[in-house]
């Protein structure tokens, strides 16, 4: 079986997670931000992303039940893999975190609970058709259910730009490899998701900027998703803070965190 894994990989992953646990519990602690004493401790998702199936699982043993990915071919293929493993009752949850086309979405909500990047009045179209057509194959007896069943639709957040050095009016084609809404545009998606059937709106996600002051890129991430839930008071997740940026992403309000390379090591060919 492809899932087997060594264990000096296992005690690896093990060591990062602690460190990984550890320095968000450190960063929880800081109430200079928008945390306070009763603020729940973020959630972990793990960024298998270029790592094996194998990884997974071993992850999955060492307690972990959130990996994101960010390419829809290999999150499919590993997921395939690790159905049977981690299936059960006890699931691993799929987070898609990378930039979608509309002819994957078919694809994506066969595994994924979660879709963090959605950028796109089209793609949360194509999105929700993908997973009302696969019910409805499901309830037929054609196909199996799509990932998000057991919780009643899949989740989605709106992927924001963190980058004020571009133009505000030259679209999100312009907004740069990192991606996102224009933040002006944040709510007319919110209400967007949340006509579609089969679709949940979740709350927010960023990747700070490159070169920018990551704390302040969150403090404004945090004002945004304070003005969403006043619409929408369920929407409270805020996906912010990589490898190297978590602390100031936690700090400002972060409920869920994303990490890779601090727990898998150095992506190979990067
Ligand atoms: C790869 C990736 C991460 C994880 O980055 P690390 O720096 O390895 O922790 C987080 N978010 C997104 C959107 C990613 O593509």
């Amino acid at each position: 079986m492809t899932l087997t894994y060594t264990p000096e990989r296992r005690a690896e992953l093990s060591e990062g997670l602690s460190q990984v646990q550890a320095r968000i519990r450190d960063a929880a602690e800081d109430l200079s931000g928008a945390r306070t004493k009763a603020s729940a401790l973020p959630e972990l998702v793990v960024v298998t992303k270029f790592f094996p199936a194998s990884d997974a699982a071993a992850l999955y043993d060492a307690g972990v039940r959130a990996v994101g990915e960010n390419r829809d071919q290999e999150a499919a293929a590993k997921a395939r893999e690790l159905v049977t493993y981690t299936g059960g009752e006890d699931l691993l949850r799929w987070s898609f975190i990378g930039q979608l086309q509309t002819n994957k979405a078919k694809s994506v909500v066969q595994y994924a609970q979660e879709v963090q990047s959605v950028d796109r009045p089209q793609l949360a179209d194509a999105l929700s058709k993908a997973y009302t057509n696969r019910l409805a194959r499901y309830e037929n007896g054609e196909a199996d259910a799509p990932a998000a069943l057991a919780q009643k639709g899949l989740r989605c957040l709106i992927q924001v730009g963190l980058d004020t050095t571009v133009e505000a009016t030259a679209g999100q084609a312009a907004l740069g490899a990192r991606g996102g809404v224009d933040p002006a545009e944040i709510l007319d998606l919110a209400d967007h998701i949340s006509s579609l059937p089969g679709l949940t709106l979740g709350g927010l996600m960023a990747v700070a900027p490159l070169g920018q002051d990551a704390a302040a890129a969150f403090e404004r991430l945090h004002s945004y998703s304070q003005k969403l839930q006043e619409h929408y008071p369920e929407a409270t997740t805020i996906s912010a803070g990589m490898s190297h940026d978590l602390a100031e992403a936690i700090r400002w309000g972060a409920t869920s965190v994303r990490i890779g390379s601090s727990i898998m090591g150095a992506r190979p060919g990067l």
